[in-house]
């Protein structure tokens, strides 16, 4: 579960998180969404510490972030990410960039990393892939390599940065039937993503950001079917 108390973030003058406060339970997934700008991507980034927040209070799984080292180590481990821009290791094998971290941080002999690997690649239907490199794959098959290699950490918490907006039109489809079946399987997920089939299909709850603030939020029907605010309906003119 990830909490997050009035929290306010700034880069230099420009205030770019506005008091936001979050709560996600353990289970839930949460789709947020909003204008290019509105501090999404910098509210999934300050959950596992790609970025700090300067006001408020984040927990994760009940451990308040701080500037230990030992908190950041749990954080991350805890907490997996997938980025727009894949950003698999070129020049390991896909198996390679899936058992890197569960060896090196969470010490798990290399043939259990890599039977977990595999199992996961299967997971993602890639299995065939695992002694490629990242290169030879296309945009859809590298980015279900990012989600099985989040995996193979065993994260409580997965966090999408718009997983599909790199991609080719139809390499999304096979992204969001794994990120689907990932939800259908009771992951904790937080997606940033414009993907409103999506939204609907999986979404507990939607959460509309502009100008660092949290305008609205509710179940998918509610905000897509009967948006509130004149922001979001104006928002949803645009990618609807
Ligand atoms: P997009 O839909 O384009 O990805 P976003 O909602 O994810 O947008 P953020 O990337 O969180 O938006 O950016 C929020 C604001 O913070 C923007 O005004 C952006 O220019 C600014 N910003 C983001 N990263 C930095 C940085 N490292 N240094 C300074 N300003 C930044
Ligand atoms: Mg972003």
């Amino acid at each position: 579960a990830v909490s997050m108390r009035n929290i306010n973030k700034w880069y230099g003058a420009m205030h770019v998180l506005r008091n936001v406060n979050l709560d996600v339970a353990s289970g839930e997934r949460v789709v947020i969404c909003g204008p290019s700008g509105s501090g999404k991507s910098t509210l999934i980034r300050c959950i596992n510490r790609l970025e700090e927040h300067q006001e408020g209070e984040i927990a994760v799984d009940g451990v308040k972030l701080d500037q230990n080292r030992a908190t950041l180590d749990t954080v991350r481990s805890e907490v997996g990410m997938v980025f727009q821009s894949f950003n698999l290791f070129p020049h390991l094998t896909v198996l390679e960039n899936c058992t890197l971290a569960p060896m090196l941080v969470r010490r798990v002999p290399r043939h259990e990393a890599e039977s977990l690997a595999k199992s996961y690649l299967e997971r993602v239907r890639i299995p065939d892939q695992a002694n490629k490199f990242p290169g030879q794959l296309s945009g859809g098959q590298q980015q279900r390599v990012a989600i099985a290699r989040a995996l193979c950490m065993k994260p409580k918490i997965m966090l999408f940065d718009e997983p599909t907006s790199a991609l080719d039109p139809e390499m999304v489809k096979e992204v969001l039937d794994t990120m689907v079946s990932l939800a259908k399987d009771g992951m904790t997920m937080i997606c940033v993503t414009h993907e409103m089939g999506f939204a609907r299909e999986v979404a507990d709850r939607v959460v509309f950001m502009d100008c660092g603030e949290i305008v609205e939020s509710g179940h998918p029907d509610a905000m897509f079917g009967a948006p509130k605010s004149e922001r979001l309906q104006a928002f949803l003119g645009q990618v609807l």
